[in-house]
């Protein structure tokens, strides 16, 4: 049996083991139909069944009110950057809220789209902290208020929702994804690539308020419309069939094992205590990028004296199985990423570490 490590990675990131195991076991026939996933039809009752329980499992973990739609799209969280204003902006003006690197990407494309307005830009802070409500210059009336639940890069999360009055919020939620509980109601569209928290690359759950499918115009190329993933329940175009079985996977642990979101939330966040507790103790040390009321929960970033430490550090780490540490190059360091499914256990491993190699 192949060892594993424990997988730091911002994503691809680690799956569940017992996700792994039944997918493994699935591979060749899902029980039942005699073949397995990758060779059912998308028009077929196996996929029409997985896909009925991945979007059930949505709706109970996050206890989506009914006017919601659940949606599985393919192109990543990038082409969300663009779906997004091109079916919601209607001739309006969106605000785009800016905490990190991903909002800075999002921003880039809605300008193409039309008029966006930067209600908060924490760039000068080199991206290290939120926005007071008084930070935030929102526009009247906007079609949208865009924000990144949690910059991945940065390791910056907004531990609830920013208050933009009455303007629906757009939640670019892909790295902190099922990782605690949402106040759905107060979004217009959430969305979110899978390969973090939710299953792997290929898929991305979408999740818009009916009110707003409205505002696509059939101007739209079709594969960028979101009436026509609503009005065919993700069954426009042949969906990312493998990447749904994960996430009902993935859904059916998160109900099953865990019990729930609140239960997956608490344990995240004894987690990153574990972490941050390391880096308060460190007597400097090890120097944490985001402040302390922004830290994220799944994105644990900081630095080490010198270059030649941080060097020594990851391949030390590495000697124990604890990898992909390596923090973005934009922001440099290290970055140890424990979504949901990173183990309890590989945070201790590294903690432990952490502490011995600051006292050489
Ligand atoms: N937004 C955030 C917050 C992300 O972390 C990522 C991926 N790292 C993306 C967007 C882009 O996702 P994708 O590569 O699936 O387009």
């Amino acid at each position: 049996m192949t060892e594993r490590v424990f997988n730091f990675s911002p994503g691809p990131a680690m799956l569940p083991e017992p996700v792994l195991r039944e997918a493994q076991r699935d591979l060749i026939a899902l029980p039942d139909y005699g073949m397995s996933i990758l060779e059912v039809s998308h028009r077929g009752k196996a996929l029409a069944e997985i896909l009925a329980t991945a979007e059930s499992n949505l709706r109970q973990l996050l206890n989506l009110p009914d006017q919601y739609h659940v949606l599985f799209l393919q192109g990543g969280s990038r082409l969300q950057f663009s779906m997004v204003p091109m079916n919601l902006l209607a001739g309006g003006t969106a605000d785009y809220i800016l905490t990190g690197s991903w909002g800075q990407y999002a921003l880039a494309e809605a300008r193409r789209e039309g008029r966006i307005n930067v209600a908060y830009d924490g760039a000068a802070g080199n991206y290290n902290r939120l926005p007071e409500k008084a930070d935030l210059k929102l526009t009247p009336g906007a079609a949208y208020a865009h924000f990144t639940s949690n910059e991945t890069i940065q390791g910056v999360q907004f531990p609830s929702e920013p208050d933009t009055d009455n303007v629906p919020l757009v939640c670019d939620a892909s790295s902190d994804f099922l990782s605690r509980p949402l106040d759905v109601p107060r979004y217009g569209l959430i969305y979110a690539c899978a390969q973090k928290n939710a299953g792997p690359a290929g898929v991305t759950v979408v999740i818009l308020r009916d009110d707003l499918v409205a505002r696509s115009s059939d101007k739209l190329p079709g594969m960028l419309n979101y009436a026509n993933f609503v009005k065919e329940h993700s069954l426009y175009n042949t969906p990312p069939v493998f990447g749904v079985y994960i996430v009902k996977l993935v859904t059916d642990w998160l109900l099953r094992d865990i019990g729930g979101l609140a239960k997956m939330q608490q344990l995240n966040q004894e987690k990153a205590r574990l972490l941050y507790d390391a880096i308060n103790r460190s007597n400097g040390f090890y120097k944490g990028h985001a402040q302390p009321a922004a830290r994220s929960l799944m994105n644990v970033t900081f630095r080490l004296p010198s270059d030649e430490q941080q060097e020594k550090f990851l391949a030390g780490a590495k000697e124990r199985k604890l990898v992909e540490l390596k923090g973005h190059r934009s922001v440099g360091g290290i970055r140890a990423s424990i979504y949901n499914a990173m183990p309890r256990a590989g945070v201790e491993a590294l903690t432990q570490f952490m502490d011995e190699f600051r006292s050489g």
